[in-house]
């Protein structure tokens, strides 16, 4: 059995343990016990931290593609040797079950890989001028990023923000979230292992605000990149802008998902069922705010409840759950909330709806319907285990609802209709959009949204240009 490790930040290569510093106490959310004690930065880690990536600009903003793809290819090659091992871990501190975990190293192989390729396309271009003239398109690391990841994607949160810089030549100072510091730690070991130079990422924890503030008022980072809420993505912009730094923000969303009388009914359930409970419905992208074409809605919410009831819920390290905790005593806090606020302003509750037992942050699977629009749970990304089902009569109403909200991340409509698929596609504001499909991610595809769900993507090509400035040599 895989023994969660002692916890530590990597500051110029170096594991620099709690010594005299603060500490946080990360806590499996499954039994609620104490997995271990981490250290948090002060000031001088943290001044030691930013002098640390200044050089590791230097020295990788000279590397060759060659030599980052090598590091990219060589960390995705031991995460595999090491997935048991780091999908554990991760189920220990986020709660999610093993088999999601697993998946999710194997998300940040693929990625690392595509990320080796792209580093072989960083193309310029030269324009071509009278009298032998020219000028030339070239693209640069932007410099370097700092990198905020939250806890549900314990794994593939720190791979992205690890491997986009990484393939541009930049350097990288990642904060990931305190809850889930072990996974995040194990991404950059491969890193390292793999044969990056040890001033070109690291690893710090500490209290948000104070990390922040601190890396964000430095002129040596030239980026920003976050995931996370939307209220905390737009004080940091505010911070970013203030130096003109470079943001790339991956906020919330409240997923709209517009289902048509014309589908498989059994199929698009069994389909989306599974999709809206993966790790807890703690997930930006998750499918939230189900509109329901009025002929079909009662059989659709019949059949959601029935599919939900059955699923079966525990700690994430047991064979066959389906769903585990939510990963953190704040989750079920927001979940009582949200979901009492609805019910209270009429909203039938099938299923769920209560916690479970009393250790652990469990939230039994819940669907609501008939909710009014003015419950704050059809206004605020729930980021848990509900899903919201109301009716709608005209494609142009669901249209109206799906955008009714300032979040674009992603959407999902079933429909057989080719034309109203193209009409979907062209008026539903969302930076991705999964027609007859959950599958909208991809190493090869931009991760992204719109509105108040933030700007940039990640993953895909675009993903490595975010980490890019452009310069024009004109030569006479
Ligand atoms: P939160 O808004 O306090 O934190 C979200 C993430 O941002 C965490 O990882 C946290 O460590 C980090 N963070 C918070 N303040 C920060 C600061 N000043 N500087 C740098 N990082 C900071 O809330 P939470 O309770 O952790 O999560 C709740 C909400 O966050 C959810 O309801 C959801 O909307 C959002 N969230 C979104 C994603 C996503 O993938 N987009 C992931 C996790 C959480």
């Amino acid at each position: 059995m895989t023994a969660y490790p002692e916890l530590y930040m990597i500051i110029n290569g170096e594991r620099i343990y709690k010594e005299s510093r603060r500490i946080h106490r990360v806590v499996n959310p499954a039994t609620e016990e104490t997995l271990g004690e981490l250290p948090l930065a002060d000031a001088a880690d943290l001044d030691r931290a930013l002098e640390t990536a200044e050089k590791g600009f230097k020295i990788w903003r000279k590397s060759t593609p060659q030599e980052r793809a090598t590091v990219l290819q060589g960390a995705a090659h031991l995460m595999l040797e090491r997935a048991d091992d780091i999908a554990r871990v991760a189920t220990m501190e986020e709660g999610k079950p093993f088999p999601e975990a697993r998946i999710e190293v194997m998300m940040n192989v693929g990625l690392f890989n595509f990320y080796a390729g792209e580093c072989y396309r960083l193309y310029g271009r030269t324009l071509v001028r009278p009298q032998g003239m020219r000028s030339t398109v070239t693209k640069e690391p932007v410099g370097p990023v700092a990198a905020f990841a939250p806890w549900n994607f314990p794994i593939g949160n720190p791979g992205r923000k690890l491997g986009a810089p990484i393939a541009a030549g930049c350097s990288v100072i990642m904060k990931s979230a305190e809850e889930t510091p072990a996974s995040a730690l194990a991404v950059l070991q491969a890193l390292l292992d793999a044969g990056l130079p040890k001033e070109v990422a690291q690893a710090v924890f500490g209290v948000p605000d104070e990390v922040s503030r601190h890396l964000l008022a430095s002129p040596i980072i030239r980026k920003l990149s976050f995931t996370g809420s939307t209220v905390v993505g737009k004080h940091l912009a505010k911070l970013a802008a203030d130096d003109m730094k470079r943001t790339t923000m991956e906020l919330g969303g409240h997923g709209p998902v517009l289902v048509f009388k014309d589908i498989d009914l059994d199929k698009v359930l069994d389909t989306v069922v599974p999709q809206k409970f993966r790790n807890a419905g703690q997930v930006c992208v998750s499918p939230t705010r189900f509109m329901i074409q009025e002929e079909i809605y009662d059989d659709f919410v019949a059949g959601y409840t029935q599919r939900t009831k059955a699923l079966k819920v525990g700690n994430g390290l047991d064979d066959g759950v389906q769903m585990g905790p939510m990963a953190n005593p704040r989750r079920p806090d927001a979940m009582e909330k949200l979901i009492s606020d609805a019910v209270s302003q009429g909203a039938k509750l099938h299923t769920g709806g209560e916690r479970i037992g009393n250790q652990g942050f469990y939230y039994a699977p819940t669907v609501l319907s008939d909710i009014p629009q003015a419950s704050e749970i059809m206004n605020t990304e729930p980021f848990g285990p509900v899903a919201l089902c109301n009716s709608f009569k005209s494609e142009d109403d669901a249209i109206t609802e799906a955008n009714r909200l300032p979040y674009g991340l992603a959407a999902y409509a079933w429909t057989q209709d080719s034309a109203r698929q193209k009409r979907l596609a062209h008026d539903i504001e969302t930076g991705m959009l999964g027609v007859n499909t959950v599958m909208i991610g991809g190493a090869d595809s931009p991760f992204g949204g719109v509105k108040w769900s933030g700007h940039g993507a990640e993953d895909g090509p675009e993903g490595v240009e975010a980490c890019l400035v452009t310069k024009v040599v004109h030569e006479g």
